[in-house]
């Protein structure tokens, strides 16, 4: 795994991002077979990660995803986190928000769905929709999406300052790739329920959704919030790349993580030894 490249782009916080320049059909050199291959390991290793976050609850991860209709946010999940304990992970699919949900500010679901220490919370859509389909379908006014840029920056840091470690993902595909995922979709009997008229229209904003996002990772990557573009037509490199980043990101934190084990079972073992002399 050492030997591999960092699959996913990572944003330099400021810098101007076309995402035309960025090959969604990357490969690394794999063919399909090893690429599959490496997933599992990552997975496992995600797992132990995950164990050690619970434990010492100390921090908290945020995994955000975005993309395109088809571009596998689901199939992400799934793959990624497929040996994580239920316990310690969640899941929020962020829908057109509902009457409430309008009636706050549109960080107001966002913060309530923010994960607790020692857990993991993974957003299927975000607050990124409110500067994306709420700008491409002018849902609000431009004054009011364009600050949402900065409003967005202060509450990743306002979360990323508590301890919540937080990683972004752009899952890039190709218009092409998407046509041809939307009419598999037709022809498969388990997948057709996921038909929508409402992708086919969105497709026509192909551009206009492509230089939102662009504005978005040119506008919101951060230090403490960086986001990552991940080459997505094949969906095998974009698994172990969105795996890769993660524990990337997480190692750092493993020693810290395991000194506080250490400490809180000494102190365990000390009340327990403390109990036992007075029983004796
Ligand atoms: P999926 O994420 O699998 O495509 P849906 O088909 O239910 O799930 O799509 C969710 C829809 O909700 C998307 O079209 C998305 O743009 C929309 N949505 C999410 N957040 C917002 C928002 N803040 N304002 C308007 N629409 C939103």
């Amino acid at each position: 795994m050492s030997t591999l490249p960092m699959l996913a782009h990572l944003v330099t916080p400021g810098s101007k991002v076309k995402l035309s320049d960025y090959d969604t059909r990357a490969n690394a050199g794999l063919d399909k077979d090893q690429g599959e291959a490496l997933l599992a390991p990552l997975a496992r290793q995600i797992d132990d990660l995950q164990e050690l976050l619970y434990a010492a609850d100390m921090h908290s991860l945020l995994v955000i995803l975005q993309g395109m209709d088809t571009s596998g946010k689901d199939g992400t999940v799934r793959a990624v986190f497929r040996d994580v304990s239920p316990l310690g992970s969640h899941v929020t699919a962020f829908k057109v928000p509902n009457e409430e949900e309008l009636a706050h500010d549109f960080l107001w679901r966002v913060h309530r769905a923010a994960p607790r220490r020692g857990q993991i919370a993974i957003f299927n859509r975000s607050h990124y929709e409110d500067v994306l389909v709420v700008r491409v379908h002018s849902l609000v006014s431009e004054s009011i999406w364009r600050q949402r840029y900065q409003q967005i920056n202060d509450f990743e840091r306002l979360l990323a300052e508590n301890k919540t470690i937080i990683l972004k993902f752009f899952l890039h595909i190709s218009k092409e790739e998407q046509e041809e995922r939307l009419i598999a979709r037709e022809q498969d009997v388990t997948k057709a329920w996921k038909l929508a008229v409402g992708d086919w229209k969105e497709r026509e904003r192909w551009d206009e959704y492509m230089h939102a996002y662009e504005d978005v990772l040119k506008r919101c990557s951060s230090e403490h919030a960086p986001w990552h573009i991940v080459p997505a037509d094949r969906k095998w490199y974009r698994n172990i790349a969105v795996a890769q980043a993660i524990i990337n990101e997480l190692k750092p934190y493993k020693e810290q993580w395991l000194a506080k084990l250490v400490s809180v079972g000494a102190e365990a073992k000390a009340e327990l030894a403390a109990y036992r002399a007075e029983q004796a």
